[in-house]
């Protein structure tokens, strides 16, 4: 039989396929990376670098409009889109050599740009050219997910596709979608003088989270001047007198219009998987994802997946993850599975919202026995000295206190929960963070005295009584 052309053939150079093919050529294997468009992938063209890069410009603002909460005279600061589109886009400049073509050559990968399709379930063709490997990996992504609203095809919207390379000022967004995405640019835009409507299907902003951790940004959001239309479902749009009309219908079948100057839809994400011939390949989808088992492989054991394009947990450190994962089973055979359990993220509004581990709802709706644990940032001296005083750390413990989940919404909570996930995933109880010293007076104070409080609570009473007699204690 012929020996295949390459160790590993991977498709699309996002963060998934930059990883398995750096990690595969590193480890020495013969490498082909084919790519659509540039290597870097949604992450540093259209996701985390340049919102959370618009993010911070915001902050700016925002901090400049409110300066007088720390003794200094307040200013309007004059914004300008294109000039911070244009600051976005020297920091991608700036990270992007990291990802250039000729990097990942220097480190003996091939690297094709083109699309191609399976055409057998070991051949991979591009154009003219058919490549051949011992494994397959797709990486190849998710795009916005758009959703089927009447006129939307004839109306001008963005996505994360276009929003990060405006040019003009914003005078009035309607942002469709109330999730991480839709949240962090609501901000954004509203800091940098937008007026800003967020439109929600459902009854609630952040869906994944636990309601009052949610409430928290949402709350902020609304008081910084972000209008939210919850539980409208967007009917149609139509686009006139240089204007967005989108027409929404509530629950009980009352509509409204809602108008504005653009229209941002971040209503989810689908995964890039039609044009790949995977009925060629005998790798089955379901529910626009990818089959795969523990290990990523599909349904075609040669060929393996990773990133976006298998999901749920769309996050680059995630995709980031499941390369090592693939880089484990196919070049060395060691069985190894995805984390499902200590998984970490963060919403980057001000103030953020980090988890990781199981939320309290998750362990109401699983009949799990818990406890859980909450600790105000404005008991902390750092937020006080900051005036970052909203919000709150949880956690969650099993009735003996060790960890379930932890999270929190507050200033720095996508640093902080850091400290939560290696005790998560050392299977650490509270008491364990409870004993270990905590520099002060840092934000991360907060999660020993959230542990603290675990260890009060076993101070009732009677254990009082008995520590009393014991030690031979007087007070009251
Ligand atoms: C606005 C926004 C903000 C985000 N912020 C964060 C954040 O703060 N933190 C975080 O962890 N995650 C964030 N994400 C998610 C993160 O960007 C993705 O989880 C991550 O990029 C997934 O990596 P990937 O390699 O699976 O896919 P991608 O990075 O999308 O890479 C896929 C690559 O495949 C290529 N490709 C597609 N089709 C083909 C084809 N047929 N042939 C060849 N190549 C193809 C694409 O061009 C692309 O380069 C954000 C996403 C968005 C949209």
């Amino acid at each position: 039989m012929k020996q295949p052309d390459y160790d590993l053939c991977v498709i699309g150079g996002g963060a998934a396929g930059l990883v398995v093919a750096a990690g595969g050529a590193t480890l020495g294997a013969k490498v082909v990376l084919i790519e659509k468009h540039a290597l870097g992938g949604d992450c540093l063209y259209y996701g985390c670098v340049p919102s959370k890069t618009l993010l911070y410009s915001a902050k700016v603002a925002h901090t400049m409009h409110n300066a007088e909460r720390f003794g200094i005279a307040s200013v309007t600061p004059r914004t300008s889109i294109a000039d911070i589109m244009r600051r976005v886009a020297d920091v991608i400049k700036t990270i992007e050599v990291h990802d250039s073509p000729e990097r990942f050559r220097r480190m003996g990968i091939e690297v094709v740009f083109g699309t191609g399709r399976f055409t057998a379930p070991d051949v991979f063709r591009v154009d003219e050219k058919s490549y051949t490997a011992k494994h397959f990996v797709i990486a190849t992504g998710s795009r916005p997910a758009v959703p089927p609203v009447e006129g939307l095809d004839k109306a001008p919207y963005l996505t994360n596709e276009s929003v990060f390379s405006l040019k003009e000022d914003i005078p009035r967004l309607i942002v469709l979608g109330g999730g991480p995405i839709g949240m962090e640019m609501a901000q954004a835009f509203t800091r940098l003088c937008s007026q800003v409507q967020v439109v929600e299907l459902g009854d609630k902003l952040l869906p994944r989270e636990d309601t009052d951790l949610a409430e928290i940004v949402a709350t902020r959001l609304g008081q910084e001047g972000v209008i939210f239309h919850l539980g409208r479902g967007a009917q149609n749009v139509n686009y006139s007198d240089g204007g967005i009309n989108l027409s929404v219908k509530a629950q009980d079948g009352h509509q409204e219009t809602i108008r504005g100057s653009h229209l941002l839809i971040a209503t989810g994400r689908r995964a890039n998987i039609e044009t790949l011939g995977l009925e060629s390949a005998g790798v089955e989808i379901e529910d626009g994802h990818i089959v795969t088992d523990k290990r990523l492989r599909t349904t075609n054991k040669r060929i393996f997946a990773c990133g976006d394009v298998v999901g749920p947990y769309q996050f680059t450190h995630m995709a980031e993850h499941h390369a090592g994962v693939v880089l484990r089973n196919a070049l060395f055979h060691l069985p190894t599975k995805i984390e499902e359990r200590v998984i970490p993220w963060c919403t980057f509004t001000d103030p953020e919202l980090a988890r990781v581990g199981l939320s309290e709802t998750e362990a109401q709706q699983q009949g799990i026995r818990h406890k859980v644990y909450k600790f105000p940032f404005k008991d902390i001296d750092r937020a006080q000295a900051e005036d970052e005083i909203e919000g709150f750390a949880k956690i969650i413990t099993d009735p003996k206190g060790r960890l379930l989940g932890a999270a929190l919404a507050g200033p720095h909570a996508g640093e902080l929960i850091h400290e939560y996930t290696l005790a998560l995933a050392q299977r650490l109880k509270a008491s364990d963070l409870s004993k270990v010293i905590h520099i002060y007076p840092t934000l991360a104070q907060i999660n020993r005295r959230v542990a603290d409080a675990r260890m009060k609570e076993g101070l009732t009473p009677t254990s009082k009584k008995w520590l009393k007699r014991i030690f031979g204690l007087r007070g009251n």
